[in-house]
C-alpha cells in the first residue's frame, strides 16, 4: 500500500471508529440490538477497514417506531423550514466532499475522483434540486359539475407517512441520496437500509443530517444484511412505500412481501443497455463513450452500455480501438495516484462476472482482451482487467443477462431496423445509446428503443432534474426528477359545498 493510501485512509480513522454504531434510531447512533458486527472490506486489499451493526428485526422495529414519531415533527415544520434543513445538508456535503469520497473509495473501490465529481458532487446536487421542490408542492383546484348543487374541489399532494428505502453497494451516498431527499421533500420520514458491504458514507451522512438540524426520528437507519434487516423493512406493515435498487431476484421479493400491506413501490433493477453506433458516427466520440459506458465504476452501473451495436462498416476499426484503449486502462487502488480503474466490490462479484467470461467462451464468442486477474501488489484485491469480447450472438448469455462488471459484448449489424429490433429484444429496459451525426435518425432510433433513458451522442449523464428508471424487467417508478418526489406522495380530493 503506498503511503498516499495510508495517509487518506489515516484520514477517515475517526469515522471508522465510530462504525460498529450504525444503527441510527430517533436520532441516537448506537449498536445492533445483537451486538453482532459485519465487517467491511477493502475490496482493494482484501484488508478490514471497520465493523458495522448488523442490524436485525428488532432493530427495524425499533427504527419504523422512531419514524412514526418523527413523523409529525418534520411535518410541523414550513414548507420552508423543511427546505432549509436539505440545503443545509447539501452543503454540509460539499464541505465534507473529500472525507465522503475517501469513505466511498474506501468501500466500494472505485477511483477517488470519481467519488469525487460523480458521487459526492451529484449527491450534493441532488439535495440541492429537492430542497428547492419542498416549497413547491401543491395540488390544484378542479372545475367539477356535481349533478346538484356546487363544490369547490381541490387535490393536496400529501406524504406516504414512514418510507424505507434500500440501496445496493455500486453508487452508495448517490443512490442514498437520489432517494432520501425528495422522500424527506415530500414530508416523509424515513428508514434507511444501506447495502452492508459499502455503509460507511451512509453513516457520516446521518452525523451531517443530524449537524444540519433535521429532527430526531425524520432519518433513521439499520445496517445489516438484507435478508435479516432488508426483509424485516420489507414486510413491516408500518412502512408505506419501499424504494429499492438493487438485482432483479431481491425486487421480485419486495414485490411478493408487499402484497400483505399494499406497500407502494418503486423499483430500479438494473439493466442490459445497447449502445448504438452508426457509420456517420463521430467514431472516436463513440469509442470513448462505449468506453466509459461499460467500464464506469468497473462496470457495477445499473444503466452500463454493456451491448454494443457497431455498424459492419466501422466494427473492426472500432474493435481496435476499444481493445487498444482497454488495455491501456489502469488498474489500481481507488486512493492512489493514477488509478483509473478499481477493483470490484468482491471476490464473490469477480467470482460471479468470471463466470460469465467462462460462459461467453463456452458459448463461441471471442475474448478479444482482459478478463484476468493481476497479480503483484493487486494480487489481493478482487480485481479483473476490463474485458471485450466480439463475435458475440444475441442468444448468449453475456448477451442477455447481467454481468455488472468490467466486460463489454461487441456485436455487428447491417441496418436501423434490425439494430432497433436487436436493442429491444432484451428482458431489461433501462438506458441506451445512440451515436449518429443524422439528427433525424437519432430522434427516430431514441423514440423506437424501449429504455428509460436513450443518450444521444453521450453516455452516462445524469441530472436530478432528469427521471431515471426502467421500462420493462428494469423496474416501475422513477428515480429522480419531479416523478420521484410525487412517488413519495399521494394525491387526496377535497370536496367543499358551496350551497
Ligand atoms: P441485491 O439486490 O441483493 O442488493 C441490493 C440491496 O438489497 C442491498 O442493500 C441488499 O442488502 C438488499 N437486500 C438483499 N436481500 C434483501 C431482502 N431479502 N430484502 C430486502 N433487501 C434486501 O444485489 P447483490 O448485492 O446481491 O448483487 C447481485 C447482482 O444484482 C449484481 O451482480 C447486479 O447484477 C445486480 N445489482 C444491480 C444494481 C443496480 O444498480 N440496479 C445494484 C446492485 C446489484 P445487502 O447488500 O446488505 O445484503
Amino acid at each position: 500500500m503506498t503511503s498516499a493510501v495510508s495517509e487518506a485512509i489515516d484520514g477517515v480513522r475517526d469515522v471508522l471508529s465510530r462504525a460498529g454504531d450504525s444503527v441510527v434510531v430517533g436520532g441516537k447512533p448506537g449498536p445492533s440490538a445483537t451486538g453482532e458486527v459485519i465487517d467491511t472490506l477493502d475490496p482493494a486489499t482484501g484488508e478490514v477497514v471497520a465493523s458495522i451493526a448488523a442490524g436485525t428485526a428488532a432493530d427495524v422495529d425499533r427504527a419504523v417506531a422512531a419514524a412514526t414519531r418523527g413523523l409529525r415533527s418534520w411535518q410541523e415544520l414550513s414548507a420552508a423550514a423543511r427546505a432549509r434543513v436539505l440545503y443545509d445538508i447539501a452543503a454540509l456535503i460539499e464541505e465534507h466532499a473529500e472525507q465522503l469520497a475517501t469513505l466511498e473509495t474506501l468501500d466500494n473501490g472505485k477511483p477517488l475522483t470519481e467519488s469525487i465529481f460523480l458521487d459526492v458532487g451529484i449527491a450534493a446536487e441532488v439535495w440541492r434540486y429537492y430542497a428547492g421542490w419542498c416549497t413547491k408542492i401543491s395540488g390544484q383546484t378542479l372545475p367539477v359539475s356535481p349533478p346538484v348543487g356546487s363544490s369547490f374541489t381541490y387535490t393536496r399532494r400529501e406524504a406516504l407517512g414512514v418510507v424505507g428505502l434500500i440501496v445496493p453497494w455500486n453508487f452508495p451516498l448517490l443512490i442514498t441520496s437520489w432517494k432520501l431527499a425528495p422522500a424527506l421533500a415530500a414530508g416523509n420520514s424515513v428508514v434507511l437500509k444501506p447495502s452492508e458491504m459499502t455503509s460507511l458514507s451512509a453513516l457520516r451522512l446521518m452525523e451531517l443530517i443530524d449537524e444540519a438540524g433535521m429532527p430526531p426520528g425524520v432519518v433513521n437507519m439499520v445496517t445489516g444484511y438484507g435478508p435479516d434487516a432488508g426483509q424485516a423493512l420489507i414486510e413491516h406493515p408500518d412502512v408505506a412505500k419501499i424504494s429499492f435498487t438493487g438485482s432483479t431476484a431481491t425486487g421480485q421479493r419486495i414485490v411478493a412481501a408487499s402484497a400483505a400491506s399494499l406497500k407502494k413501490l418503486t423499483l430500479e433493477l438494473g439493466g442490459k443497455s445497447a449502445n448504438i453506433v452508426f457509420p456517420d458516427a463521430d467514431l472516436e466520440n463513440a469509442a470513448q463513450g462505449a468506453l466509459t459506458g461499460i467500464f464506469l465504476n468497473q462496470g457495477q452501473v445499473c444503466c452500463a452500455g454493456s451491448r454494443l451495436y457497431v455498424h459492419r462498416s466501422v466494427h473492426d476499426d472500432m474493435l481496435a480501438a476499444l481493445e487498444s484503449a482497454a488495455r491501456g486502462i489502469e488498474l489500481g487502488h481507488g486512493l492512489a495516484d493514477g488509478t483509473e480503474m478499481g477493483p470490484l466490490i468482491s471476490a464473490a462479484q469477480r467470482d460471479r462476472v468470471e463466470g460469465y467470461l467462462q460462459a461467453g467462451t463456452e458459448q463461441g464468442a471471442t475474448l478479444v482482451c482482459g478478463g484476468e486477474r493481476p497479480g503483484g501488489e493487486l494480487a489481493a484485491g478482487s480485481f479483473l482487467t476490463p474485458a471485450v469480447f466480439s463475435g458475440v450472438r444475441d442468444d448468449m448469455r453475456i448477451a442477455r443477462e447481467e454481468i455488472f462488471g468490467p466486460v463489454l459484448s461487441v456485436f455487428a449489424f447491417d441496418d436501423e431496423s434490425e439494430v432497433v429490433g436487436r436493442a429491444n429484444g432484451s428482458d431489461f429496459g433501462l438506458a441506451a445509446g445512440v451515436w449518429t451525426s443524422d439528427i433525424k435518425r437519432a430522434h427516430r432510433v431514441a423514440h423506437q428503443l424501449q429504455a428509460g433513458t436513450v443518450w444521444i451522442n453521450q453516455y452516462n449523464m445524469l441530472d436530478p432534474a432528469a427521471p431515471f428508471g426502467g421500462y420493462k424487467a428494469s423496474g416501475y417508478g422513477r428515480d429522480l426528477g419531479e416523478e420521484s418526489l410525487l412517488g413519495f406522495t399521494q394525491t387526496k380530493s377535497v370536496w367543499v359545498s358551496l350551497d
